[in-house]
């Protein structure tokens, strides 16, 4: 089996994250989650108090040890030693990751981080914003996951929903558009897709559909066999 290097970037909503989990179990390849690794800097930036248009106070506070989970403890999330895989998914962090993900010293020491993680022998799934167009344009294989805001935010409500949460789509409507606008509007590595990638609209799709659709790209484009 030739080892293959798959780029998934797209917004926030779209299932990217199920999607890239089920596509690196079906290829038997490694799985790096990016957004958690900004989600962590973020809650270090929130925990030393730092105001958040201050670039340089923030790229100081972001500046930890820091690593996210692999197969099999691939949902855990850690600071130094901290386990903090709940926190980084909690509301706080949710809305200054934006901001903390605009500054470009934070940007340049995950990606470096990021191209690090990603090489080696083996197969591996990499997903975030800017892989197929920063992080690893190189990449054997790029797909671009997109849907609808609104189905998009239903599916995010649900989830709140499914777990006890508020059921707000109006408001999680909104976080999603103010989302999307800062993350591609930023100066730096704002959220397009690659030349390359193949777009993927999973708005009238089922994760497995998606996933499977995915597989099949994968195979045609790298030749890979599983
Ligand atoms: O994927 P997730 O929603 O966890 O990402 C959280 C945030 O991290 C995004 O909204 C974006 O601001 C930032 N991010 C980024 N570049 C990446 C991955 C995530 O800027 N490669």
């Amino acid at each position: 089996m030739s080892a293959v290097v798959v780029a998934v970037d797209g917004p926030a909503g779209t299932g990217k994250s199920s999607v890239s989990r089920g596509l690196a179990r079906a290829l038997n390849a490694h799985y790096l989650d990016t957004g958690a690794m900004y989600r962590l800097v973020t809650l270090s930036t929130l925990r030393a108090g730092v105001d958040l248009a201050d670039a340089e106070a923030i790229a100081a506070a972001a500046d930890v040890p820091l690593s996210v989970g692999n197969n099999p403890d691939i949902d855990r999330a850690y600071l130094g030693t901290e386990d903090v895989s709940a926190e980084i998914r909690g509301g706080e962090v949710t809305r200054a990751v934006s901001a903390v993900s605009a500054v470009p010293q934070v940007r340049a020491r995950l990606v470096a981080l990021q191209r690090e993680l990603a090489s080696g022998p083996d197969s591996v799934v990499v997903e975030g914003r800017d892989i197929g167009t920063v992080v690893l344009p190189d990449a054997d294989v790029k797909i671009f996951l997109t849907a609808s805001a609104e189905t998009r935010a239903r599916r995010r409500n649900d989830q709140n929903v499914a777990v006890g949460l508020a059921d707000d789509y109006e408001t999680v409507l909104a976080d999603v558009l103010r989302r999307d606008h800062l993350d591609s509007t930023r100066a730096v590595s704002p959220l397009r897709p690659a030349e390359d990638a193949v777009i993927v609209d999973s708005s009238d799709m089922t994760e497995a559909e998606v996933v499977a659709h995915l597989l099949q790209l994968v195979e045609q484009r790298s030749g890979a066999v599983r």
